[in-house]
């Protein structure tokens, strides 16, 4: 799950990280007000989860209240990555010396959280990796013992010259960990940790991302949750209690089963085509899931066919045609279906579809092949094309 900013640094500053005090706007005027109480230059931020905001003109300056008021009316409403600006964050502006990076990640090779630091922050860390790796320095942590004072001088040293500074910004390592271990983190980030001119070290940008599966056990984190602020496919599925995560390509895919569903989306790739999502319905389906799979699958405009791939074990291949006729009665489709189902109660499902005029495949490579074909604008012909095609 991921948090906003004025989240991130909300938890950052709870334990003892110094983050510049901010308020949240929805409203222009609200900016305007809160720019005032703080007086002097504030920094008007978008809150959508993205990075980049700066870039995409979502970070502003503004010397006066009136300023971050039509500066707050340009980025509200604006769309960053394709997420829309609900909110933005009114923070006292600070003075920059120097921009470096700091973050943690969950490394699955190492299967430790690993620290990664720079010099070159404020600009993409995944660009400085891959131009300039040696600029990054990475450093497993043992969670048994936390990150150790050595290890935070280490880690001070790469970043800064200056005993002193090096020692705070050993601290906010150790504050960083406490912060991502307690919140159950799969990434915490500073970017950028800034040192002001009068030598004070700052983190001026936060970001969290917390580990689903740690958010049974902290519901103050589910409360942080901002449904506005995710892809509205992925809210709706995740309400439908299916496994969805979009992607940019256009074979919308309906798979049961984690391990089908990376198969499949590999099969699309191996035959050309690039998948619009990765979708699993689960083991036992009901004809309901499918229903709500299809209205996911549908609405994303990109999707120009649909592939639906079932091997029938606990789930039962009639279940999932039954769905697929329930949902294309009610919502008849714009876009061809090709459906390879094989297994539980496989003759049923075939008769099922057969009488609604959909065909049914059983070879996965041929289904496959088929709706890449079809995403790409190859009709005519071939027998899985069903209604639609
Ligand atoms: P991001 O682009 O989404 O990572 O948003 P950031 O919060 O990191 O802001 C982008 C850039 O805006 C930073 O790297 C800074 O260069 C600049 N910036 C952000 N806050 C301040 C501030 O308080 N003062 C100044 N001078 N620049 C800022
Ligand atoms: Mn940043």
């Amino acid at each position: 799950m991921n948090i906003h900013e004025f989240q991130a640094k909300d938890i950052l500053r709870r334990v003892g990280v110094p983050v510049p005090p901010g308020r949240v706007a929805k409203t222009p005027d609200e900016a305007a007000a809160i720019a005032r109480d703080f007086g002097g230059t504030v920094v008007v931020k978008a809150q959508v989860h993205a990075g980049g905001r700066g870039k995409a003109g979502g970070v502003k300056l503004a010397k006066t209240p009136e300023e971050a008021k039509s500066i707050a009316a340009k980025i509200l409403g604006m769309q960053i990555k394709g997420l829309i600006v609900n909110q933005v964050l009114v923070t006292p502006a600070a003075d920059i010396a120097s921009e470096a990076y700091v973050g943690i990640i969950v490394d699955r090779a190492a299967k430790r959280p690993v620290f990664m630091v720079s010099r070159a922050g404020g600009i993409d860390i995944e660009e400085v990796a891959a131009s300039t790796p040696e600029k990054i320095l990475k450093l497993p942590v043992d969670t048994r013992y936390g990150l150790l004072s050595f290890e935070a001088t280490q880690l001070g040293f790469f970043l800064f010259d200056d005993v002193k500074r090096v020692r705070s910004a050993g601290k906010i390592m150790q504050q960083l960990y406490t912060a991502f271990m307690q919140s159950g983190c799969s990434l915490a980030e500073i970017n950028p940790l800034v040192t002001t001119p009068a030598g004070e070290i700052v983190a001026l940008d936060a970001k969290m991302v917390i580990d689903d599966n740690e958010l049974e056990r902290h519901p103050e984190l589910e409360a942080l949750r901002d449904p506005t602020a995710d892809a509205p496919s992925e809210v709706q599925a995740r309400s439908a209690n299916l496994t969805f995560i979009k992607l940019e390509g256009n074979v919308g895919c309906c798979v049961n089963g984690a391990g089908l569903a990376m198969a499949t989306m590999d099969l699309v790739k191996y035959y050309g085509g690039e998948p619009a999502n990765f979708l699993d319905i689960g083991g036992s389906s009901n004809p309901e899931k499918v229903v709500s799979a299809l209205r996911i699958i549908t609405s994303d405009p990109n999707v120009k066919a649909i592939l639906f791939n079932i091997f029938g074990g606990i789930t039962r291949t009639d279940d999932v045609a039954n769905g697929i006729v329930t949902a294309t009665k009610q919502n008849p489709l714009k876009v061809p279906i090709v459906i390879r189902l094989t297994g539980t109660n496989e003759e049923i499902a075939v008769r099922i579809l057969k009488e609604n005029g959909f065909s049914a495949m059983t070879d996965m490579d041929e289904a496959v092949q088929r709706a890449v074909e079809l995403a790409k604008g190859g009709g005519g012909g071939g027998g899985a094309g069903g209604k639609a095609a």
